[in-house]
């Protein structure tokens, strides 16, 4: 099943970074993930949690998405990746919170939003894990946190996908190419590339 016009036209209209041919490839390789929980980490203003969602919807599945919703590195002022729209008012800081709002609202039936930082939330998560997707923080240091706490969680044939991985340093950070090296030097196998999203399994 693929996207239907109106998820395109959703996903496009929201803010952030998903190239639409890595969506396409997120929603078809979460198609074929198994019924129970999948964890989304770094959910800005939710385009993938909404390509995740509809595919949850459509397995059975419940999505859970995390961020404490205040930007990485790169999104701050000064910074590349800065969104001066994403700036609230009152506090001065990045909230991606209320953009994501509208999201959530559609996917209320399949998805729960964790706000907060996931060095807490890996303290108490414990739920077996169908799918993983790892688009949070880009630091090697917690990219690779990110990848032990949770990772461990994902059940036998369940899914691991990571983005932005950029072998070649030219073309980006290094953090989550590195993290799926310590995917496959822990049994994952590779299933498929598609551009800077690598499907995962583990064995
Ligand atoms: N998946 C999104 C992009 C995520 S951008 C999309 O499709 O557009 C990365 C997100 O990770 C940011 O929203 C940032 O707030 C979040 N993040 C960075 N460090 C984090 C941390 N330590 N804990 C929780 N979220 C974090
Ligand atoms: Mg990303």
């Amino acid at each position: 099943m693929s996207i239907s016009a109106e998820l395109a036209e959703t996903v496009a209209a929201t803010t952030g970074f998903m190239p639409v041919d890595e969506g396409e490839a997120l929603h078809a390789a979460a198609l074929s993930a198994g019924a129970g929980t999948w964890l989304e980490i770094g959910t800005y203003c939710g385009k993938s949690t909404l390509l995740l969602g509809d595919a949850a919807r459509s397995v059975g599945a419940s999505l859970v998405t995390v961020d404490h919703h205040h930007g990485s590195e790169e999104n701050q002022p000064g910074w590349e990746w800065h969104d001066t729209a994403l700036v609230d008012p009152r506090s001065g800081r990045l909230d991606t919170l209320p953009h994501f709002r509208p999201v959530l609202d559609s996917l209320a039936d399949v998805c729960s939003a964790v706000v907060g930082g996931t060095e807490v939330v890996a303290k108490w998560w414990s739920s077996p894990v169908q799918l993983l997707f790892l688009d949070g923080n880009h630091t090697e240091e917690t990219a690779q946190h990110d990848y032990r706490a949770f990772a461990r969680h994902v059940v036998p044939g369940g899914l691991l996908l990571v983005h932005d991985v950029f072998p070649d340093l030219v073309e980006g950070g290094q953090a989550p190419w590195h993290v799926v090296q310590a995917a496959l030097a822990d049994g994952f196998v590779q299933r498929s590339v598609h551009g800077s999203l690598r499907v995962l399994e583990r064995s």
